[in-house]
């Protein structure tokens, strides 16, 4: 169904439609930062060590959960933890009642249009396996929300 995303309810997506929601950018598994003061949270541009930094793809998507424990699956059910993924994330805007950006590749039919948009974090982050974690505060960025 064209633009299914604008009627079927999330918790209603057929699996396909549910990943179709996800726009590539890679944000998602940049490693973030708690203020254990305010709550706030800082992203980085240090990413998760399986992840492609040039193309922002989980290397191993597949096994991700068995090699990264802590990978988070977004479901329907777990909504609240929407909360810290960016603005710019599908998941997170339709659960807010927001509309798709009008760069998503579902809306511009070419999946290429997320980096082509410079929405994508490709070329722009740093995996952990080549940065000490004591050394994340370093880079912070502002680029992801
Ligand atoms: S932040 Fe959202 S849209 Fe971007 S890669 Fe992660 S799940 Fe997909
Ligand atoms: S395991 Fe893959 S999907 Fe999960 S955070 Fe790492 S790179 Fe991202």
């Amino acid at each position: 169904m064209k633009d299914f995303w604008r009627h079927v309810p999330l918790q209603d997506m057929t699996p396909q439609q549910w990943e179709s929601l996800c726009d590539g950018c890679g944000k998602c598994c940049l490693h973030k930062l708690e203020d254990e003061e305010d709550g706030g949270v800082y992203y980085t541009k240090v990413a998760c060590r399986l992840l492609d930094c040039q193309t922002a793809k989980c290397s191993d998507y597949t096994n991700r959960k068995q090699q990264v424990p802590g990978c988070t699956t977004l479901d329907p059910n777990n909504i609240e933890a929407f909360f810290w993924m960016p603005s710019t994330c599908a998941y997170r805007r339709l659960a807010e009642g927001q509309l798709l950006p009008k760069w998503h590749p579902l809306r511009t039919g070419d999946p290429d249009s997320t980096r082509k948009h410079n929405r994508s974090i490709a070329g722009l982050c740093l995996s952990e396996r080549d940065v000490e974690e004591e050394d994340y505060e370093l880079h912070i960025v502002n680029w992801v929300q």
